[in-house]
């Protein structure tokens, strides 16, 4: 009987193509195969197998098989799960499930074995080589180094049989972890909660959990207990999800402690020969713990039983651009496909997962206070209408007198401000021109340090001109409002004895570069450290006791939907890296609107009044988590063509009870790199399936070659 395969392709293709099985193949659904697609042959996975002749298409025959690990059948349903959620081609996801194949695989090492023959002359020179090469298998010139002797030596010994040529797997660099050490004392919370996980991993099946404890109040060590009590099961796989790579270093090195192994690392900073190896340990099993990045949810886990996303409400875990896709969401679907347990961990979680909290869908663990003698650090508002800076300046005098105290009682400071670079603005003072883009509408931000004008949505840069290019007028051009470097500027220029450096993604480029940024603060050798939101999050600096938010009203200029959330998570975050051990803490905001309901609720410390009050108003609007959302936004150089097709799309809104379409409208940001766009918003009630409007109501307007249209499920930017 012949079978026909369904073979995905991870290409922008709509669905998974048919090919006949050639005659002893014997293929599972899950296997890499080449086929035959046009005039180029594609690698793709078996998504389905059955019997029969004749598929949806006039059936081309597959040309055999790619010896790689098969995806697990866990993978294949997480990447169509994927697509029908983001509403978009499984090919893409497909793309990431493979992209730890992009890299050939390791060449097996070539080395040298001792025979048993002896040498028919033995030297002294010799009897170093045979005795370094006694019980190990190292290269040919590792064996002359480790001997101390000329690579002639060891070629005379392979020449006379004496060693011989061996090949072994390259070293995977995969211990395992030791589950015998023992665990830290939990206090009584932290083992409550350890508790419930141990119980909610022996009932196997998916469960999932909210970890939600304020920060330092030791959430890392409870899920290092959960991951020690899922490992329980020799097989079983665990996965914590970071939202920032900057952060890993950290959490591997508690991993490390913990069971005296390194677990696999997975994201953009890990090459791709080393990925090639992560991906393959995983498939096979060996690789027990993965840190990684959202998309390390798409590696082949043989046996998943746990996934720990930890900071679980920040934003970076929306991917908005290629496959979109928010990784909470998914890994919450992987989970259900593995039966595994998930875990979300944050001190500040997202209004979504404390409304499924809330509404007993996870389970609600929570930790009240820190670790030890270590106290939540003293919020206090600095209202700058009151005492503001001096002009062209922008820390107010009661911080700078907080950062004169914290100095003096030698002790650390840290200034927050969500904001790379020099200045925001750049405006000449002849004309009032703004420096822009040249083909977006977003301004150029001053990097001082390399002396250029950058945009950060597009990474469009030139050198900081030395005239208004629209007036001419020289010297004319200033910087308008701070950013990082601006107020390290003023930190050394208040504090000339002090040793300031900056955190940001500029200064701070790679995993390797934040460690020994860390490292230094942690030692003391730095003072001030000025810092964008890549030091806000999980550091733990001892001897850090004031953080100053240089401009605590910046995200809630934003206006969007989760302005205020964003500002309050990111705002407790910032202020919560302050009096993490015994030395105890203060963060103070300086903010020209000390009355807005965000800045009590910090002041207070009073995060449920804050939640309570930002879920009423999203459940009154019917936004998220009480109603859905969805962006469609289409771009193109051609503002004709694209007119006339958002046009025929508001033409064929489907008719759907509980769903609300509104635009089209001009983005707010309505030229990007050359490309007009606009969006619209869809607003539907929580059980509508969303997902399905949106692909029927695509599918009826014919999109013209020069349009781009994206669909954003659960939109963060409304940009
Ligand atoms: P979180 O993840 O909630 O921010 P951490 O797990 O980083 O908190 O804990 C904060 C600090 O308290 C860390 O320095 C950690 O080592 C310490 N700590 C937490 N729990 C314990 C414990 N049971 N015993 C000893 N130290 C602990």
């Amino acid at each position: 009987m012949s079978r026909i395969a369904s073979v995905l392709l991870p290409m922008p293709l709509p669905e998974a193509f048919d090919y006949a099985e050639p005659e002893g193949l014997e293929l599972a659904v899950g296997d890499h195969v080449a086929v035959p697609l046009g005039p180029r042959v594609i690698r793709g996975v078996v998504m389905a197998l059955r019997d029969g002749t004749g598929g949806n298409r006039p059936l081309k025959v597959i040309q055999g098989r790619v010896d790689d690990p098969p995806l697990p059948p866990g993978v294949l349903a997480f990447v169509e799960w994927a697509a029908r959620y983001s509403v978009d081609l499984p090919g893409f996801p497909l793309a990431m499930a493979l992209r730890g194949l992009r890299h050939p695989p390791p060449k097996p090492d070539k080395v040298l074995v001792l025979t048993g023959t002896q040498p028919a002359r033995v030297t002294p020179a010799r009897l170093k080589v045979l005795a370094a090469a006694e019980g190990v298998a190292l290269s040919s010139a590792a064996l002359a180094s480790a001997a101390g002797v000329s690579a002639g030596v060891v070629k005379g010994l392979v020449d006379e049989g004496v060693l011989a040529v061996d090949f072994v797997e390259p070293d995977r660099g995969l211990p395992q972890p030791d589950l015998s050490l023992p665990p830290r004392d939990l206090n009584p919370g932290q083992a409550a909660c350890v508790e419930v996980m141990k119980e909610m991993l022996g009932a196997g099946g998916f469960q999932a959990a909210l970890l939600d404890g304020v920060t330092g109040s030791g959430k890392t060590e409870v899920y290092l207990e959960a991951v020690a009590a899922a490992l329980q099961d020799p097989e079983a796989q665990v996965l914590i999800l970071l939202p920032e790579i900057a952060l890993t270093q950290a959490v591997l090195a508690r991993f490390e402690q913990r069971f005296a192994a390194r677990p696999a690392e997975w994201h953009s900073g890990v090459s791709p020969p080393r990925r090639r190896q992560v991906w393959e340990t995983v498939a096979s099993g060996n690789a027990r713990i993965v840190v990684g990045a959202r998309s390390a949810l798409f590696l082949p886990f043989k046996k998943l039983r746990l996934i720990v996303v930890d900071e679980e409400h920040d934003s970076s875990f929306k991917q908005e651009e290629g496959f979109i896709y928010q990784a909470r969401d998914l890994a919450v679907a992987r989970a259900k496909i593995e039966g595994a347990s998930v875990l979300l961990a944050s001190a500040t979680p997202s209004l979504e997962s404390l409304f499924n909290a809330q509404a007993g869908r996870y389970r609600w663990l929570r930790l009240s206070a820190r670790h030890g003698a270590a106290q939540l650090p003293d919020i206090g508002l600095v209202d700058m209408r009151e005492t503001p800076p001096e002009p062209g300046r922008w820390l107010s005098p009661p911080l700078i007198k907080a950062m004169a105290v914290t100095l003096h009682r030698g002790e650390q400071a840290m200034l927050f401000l969500n904001r790379r670079g020099y200045a925001p603005l750049v405006l000449c003072k002849a004309c009032g021109e703004k420096m822009k883009s040249p083909d977006s509408d977003s301004w150029l931000v001053e990097h001082r340090y390399t002396g250029r004008l950058v945009c950060h949505l597009t990474g469009f840069s030139m050198k900081k001109p030395e005239a208004c290019p629209h007036c001419g007028a020289k010297d004319s051009l200033v910087s308008i409002g701070p950013g990082v470097e601006r107020v390290e500027e003023e930190a050394r220029y208040l504090f000339p004895d002090a040793r300031v450096a900056v955190f940001s993604s500029d200064t701070v480029m790679d995993a390797e570069a934040a460690k020994a940024l860390v490292a230094t603060m942690v030692a003391g050798e730095i003072d001030i450290l000025v810092a964008t939101q890549a030091a806000a999050k999980g550091h733990n600096f001892p001897n850090l006791t004031l953080v100053g938010v240089v401009d605590a009203d910046l995200s809630l200029r934003g206006g969007d939907l989760r302005a205020g959330e964003r500002t309050f998570q990111l705002l407790a975050q910032a202020a919560g890296r302050a009096g993490r051990h015994e030395k105890p803490g203060r963060a103070l905001l300086q903010t020209y609107s000390p009355d807005h309901a965000v800045m009590q609720a910090l002041k207070a410390q009073d995060r449920d009044a804050f939640i309570e009050a930002e879920m009423g108003m999203r459940q009154d609007a019917g936004l998220p988590p009480f109603g859905r959302l969805a962006a469609v936004i289409a771009s193109g150089p051609d503002g004709a063509a694209l007119e006339a097709y958002v046009e025929a799309l508001a033409a064929v809104i489907p008719n759907a009870e509980g769903v609300e379409v509104f635009g089209p409208a001009d983005a707010p940001l309505a030229t990007v790199r050359g490309r007009r766009r606009k969006r619209f918003l869809v607003r539907a009630e929580r059980n509508v399936d969303l997902q399905g409007f949106m692909a029927a109501w695509r599918a009826r307007a014919k999109v013209p070659n020069s349009v781009r249209v994206v669909i954003d499920i659960d939109p963060y930017s409304f940009l």
